[in-house]
């Protein structure tokens, strides 16, 4: 991995981040259509293509090293691109290592406990990383826009109130502190969708027969709230974007674009965790210089003493050999 592909990832994603403290106008301050310049979706799909393959890199080393998880938390308006996103970006990466888990209105046992229990119970094992598509901030967002959902959480009287939206955002700052500080990163990204293309998409769903399925007439009658979403969406990212768990906000217009974002976004947070393989002890190096000698005594008449060196002297003769041929065929200018 060079340093330039890690400065240019963070400069792709620095205009998306949330300073912490700061007070988000999410339709002043992030245009759902941005493009970073590229023009069209073939421009960077070279760029989407090497972000995989270092998120499949790093997601192996996340995994061998055992001592840090990752956590994925995806928001988005209806229709905004959860999972196309989830499927694009982990496309890569070893399935054992990743888990996703979609919220939808929570069942009687979940409204009989506390309101994170349910998000608790799937958080990523070190060594892994774990996707919530929705999260623990529906809580803030779809319950907030309609308190009948506060309601069935059979609250005390006390804990309910005016107080209630500022008191649920320093519960979930902390929590995400404390997983912070046991090894557990968050990435929180927001797909950002403009009105326009939301209509966009619901038509896609009513006119292609093959997207019927995902059609929803309570997405269309939840698009009424538009404004009161924007609102709770900016409140939330205002009140919830901290140095230890940023959001990001993710221009989602262009699918193609906004899965190269989430790409990114993910890629910086695991560069910067820079996860290693584990190197033996000296003693257990010893030990295995041991074994080795034991197999070795092993070889059957005529066999290489060690097969695998031998199979990767062989390769790398082969290859050796192909790329002296290349030079012959065409010498340097004189
Ligand atoms: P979908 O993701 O399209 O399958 O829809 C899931 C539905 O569950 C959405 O309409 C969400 O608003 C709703 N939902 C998710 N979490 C909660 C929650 N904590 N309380 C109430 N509704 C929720
Ligand atoms: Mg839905």
């Amino acid at each position: 991995m060079t340093d330039q592909r890690a400065a240019r990832i963070a400069r792709l994603i620095k205009p998306l981040r949330v300073k912490p403290g700061s007070k988000v106008n999410l339709a002043k301050d992030f245009d759902p259509g941005y493009k970073a310049g590229y023009v069209k979706k073939k421009d960077a799909s070279q760029i989407m293509r090497n972000g995989i393959a270092m998120l499949c890199d790093y997601q192996a080393r996340l995994a061998a090293q055992d001592r840090y998880g990752v956590l994925v938390c995806l928001q988005a308006l209806d229709a905004g691109g959860k999972d196309g996103t989830i499927r694009h970006v982990m496309s890569g990466v070893n399935p054992q290592g990743v888990h996703v888990t979609g919220f939808k209105v929570p069942s009687a046992e979940e409204l009989d406990h506390d309101y994170l229990w349910r998000y608790a119970r799937h958080l990523p094992a070190r060594g892994d990383i774990a996707i919530f598509n929705r999260s623990h901030y529906e809580e803030v967002l779809v319950v907030r826009v309609h308190p009948e959902n506060l309601d069935r959480q059979k609250l005390p009287e006390d804990a309910k109130g005016d107080g209630v939206w500022r008191r649920r955002y320093r519960e979930i700052n902390d929590w995400e502190r404390y997983l912070t500080d046991n090894g557990f990163r968050l990435v929180k990204m927001f797909l950002n969708l403009s009105e326009e293309e939301q209509r966009t998409r619901f038509f896609k769903r009513l006119d292609l027969p093959e997207k019927n399925w995902k059609f929803s007439a309570a997405d269309v009658r939840e698009r009424q709230r538009w404004d009161d979403y924007q609102e709770a969406f900016s409140q939330m990212l205002s009140a919830t974007s901290t140095p230890w768990a940023p959001w990001y906000v993710i221009p989602a217009d262009h699918k193609w674009f906004a899965r190269l974002c989430a790409a990114a976004v993910l890629v910086h947070t695991l560069i910067d965790i820079d996860p290693q393989y584990p190197r033996v002890s000296q003693e257990r190096h010893e030990q295995l210089l041991l074994v080795k000698g034991e197999l070795e005594a092993q070889a059957p008449e005529g066999a290489p003493a060690d097969p695998f060196a031998a199979r990767q002297a062989t390769k790398a003769g082969a290859a050796h050999a192909r790329a002296s041929e290349k030079a012959k065929a065409s010498p340097p200018a004189t």
